[in-house]
């Protein structure tokens, strides 16, 4: 059976979600091989094998600390070496699109970003992706070279399978390129405790109808209740309510969770494109002609200052 490298996206060894999902992806057209680069890559083979990595490459340096891309497309293009893979699979994040960009033009290949889905096909791997602002489907394959894929997060369940994981250390050279960038500097982002947006299994975010800076603090109660990351539309980001790290949309970010939850989101076409893939949608819009309800999986029509306090003080303590 074909080899599929999976680039692994971990921090210190804690593989992240997206990661596993890859390797189900990867187990449906061939034998995933975990490439883990950095430090403590070699402490991610445990939870690599329990997900199916047959095997699982990996290379500590000190290049790899310091958020640079290139270092590790050099770590990429050794692993293609040594391996010839039927396809290289990559987390759709801004770091993993650039990677999959760099390698394809180094390998002379196709590349496909943001898939959805990934099935095998007679020809080579098919990817789905979802496009113009979510109102189609489309299925394409790479036709030449080795097939570079990114998949958005949570566009597969993780499933255990557990599988030999065999760690090999990988040979790298880095390029005239990698160790021709230094990072010097770095301002760290005040961590809110909240999971990452596009990583998030729930998403609740909020629109022009919250009306104020302040009133996100509502939103952000309802998020806290389920564990959820905070979203919020352009126009809400744009009136400096909230960071535009948070925007879901054609100019934000595309998320794609088991639970998205809108509230005083009208429902724009350009706000659809960030989380129309979202697996269920609800809205919370005071207005039952609210384009938003054409989309929701459920719906309600009320004021927002009302039901989002219900619905937090409802989960709590269903939580207990
Ligand atoms: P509105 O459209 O004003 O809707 C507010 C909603 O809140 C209304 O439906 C109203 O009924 C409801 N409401 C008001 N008060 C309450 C209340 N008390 N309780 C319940 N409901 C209430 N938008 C994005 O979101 N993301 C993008 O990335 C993005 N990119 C864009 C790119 C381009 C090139 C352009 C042209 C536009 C882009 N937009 C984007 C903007 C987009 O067109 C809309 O203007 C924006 O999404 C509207 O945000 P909204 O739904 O919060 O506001």
């Amino acid at each position: 059976m074909a080899e599929v490298l999976v680039y692994v996206d971990h921090v210190d060894g804690a593989v992240r979600k997206p990661t596993l999902e890859l390797l189900t992806l990867a187990r449906r057209i061939g034998e995933p091989v975990a490439v883990a680069l950095g430090s403590g890559a070699g402490d991610t083979a445990a939870t690599l094998a329990e997900h199916g990595a047959v095997k699982v490459l990996t290379h500590e340096a000190a290049e790899y600390a310091d958020y640079l891309v290139v270092p590790k497309v050099d770590a990429l293009q050794a692993a293609h070496e040594a391996v010839s893979p039927a396809a290289v699979l990559v987390p759709s994040s801004a770091e993993g699109k650039e990677i999959a960009a760099r390698l394809a033009l180094r390998l002379g290949s196709g590349v496909i970003t943001d898939a959805v889905d990934l099935e095998a096909g007679d020809e080579g791997p098919v990817a789905t992706q979802s496009v113009f602002a979510a109102s189609y489907t489309t299925k394409s394959r790479v036709s030449k070279g080795t097939p570079v894929i990114t998949v958005k997060p949570n566009s597969a369940a993780v499933e255990a399978a557990p599988a030999a994981g065999a760690v090999e250390s990988l040979s790298v050279t880095f390029s005239e390129q990698a160790t021709g960038t230094k990072v010097t500097g770095r301002t760290p982002r005040e961590s809110t405790g909240r999971p990452e947006l596009t990583e998030a299994a729930i998403v609740v975010s909020g629109g022009r109808g919250v009306n104020g800076a302040e009133n996100f603090a509502i939103i952000e109660a309802l998020a806290d209740s389920l564990g959820a990351a905070v979203g919020a539309s352009r126009a809400a980001v744009d009136a400096g309510w909230y960071p535009h790290t948070n925007q879901v949309g054609q100019t934000g970010k595309s998320v794609s969770p088991q639970l998205y939850i809108a509230n005083g989101i009208s429902g724009a076409i350009q706000h659809r494109a960030g989380m129309q893939t979202s697996k269920t949608i609800v809205a919370v819009n005071k207005d039952a002609e609210a384009p938003i309800f054409e989309l929701v999986d459920f719906g309600v029509v009320g004021d927002l200052f009302d039901v989002v306090p219900q619905l937090t003080e409802e989960v709590k303590a269903r939580k207990g």
